[in-house]
């Protein structure tokens, strides 16, 4: 268990920080900063620490597993193929390619 001694800035109250019960909220890019959030045990506030250089490095070094924050991305299957956009002549082919075809609804006999 690591426990980080702080100052609520909130309450002024000396805290000890749990970073079981803390998030470290980092950047995907590469940088000797992040942010620390969790809440206070004094006045039960949420406050969020700007953490910069050697803190972050030896949090790291302990074993904290950050939270990235990165652009949201889409799953491989939803992702669209790289084709050319549809234009009205390809719908109107399509329609014209579906008009043969019948189709029937289950409930009708
Ligand atoms: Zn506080």
């Amino acid at each position: 268990m690591i426990e980080i001694p702080m100052i609520c800035p909130r309450c002024d109250a000396e805290i000890s920080v749990d970073m079981a019960s803390a998030v470290v909220r980092m950047d995907v890019r590469p940088r000797a900063e992040a942010e620390l959030l969790c809440s206070c045990p004094s006045c039960e506030l949420p406050i969020s620490w700007r953490i910069v250089g050697d803190i972050v490095v030896m949090l790291l070094f302990a074993g904290i597993e950050p939270l990235f924050l990165s652009e949201p991305s889409l799953p491989a299957a939803d992702v669209a193929p790289a084709l050319p956009p549809l234009t009205s002549d390809d719908l109107l082919d399509w329609h014209l390619d579906l008009a043969p075809i019948w189709t029937v609804i289950p409930w009708e006999r």
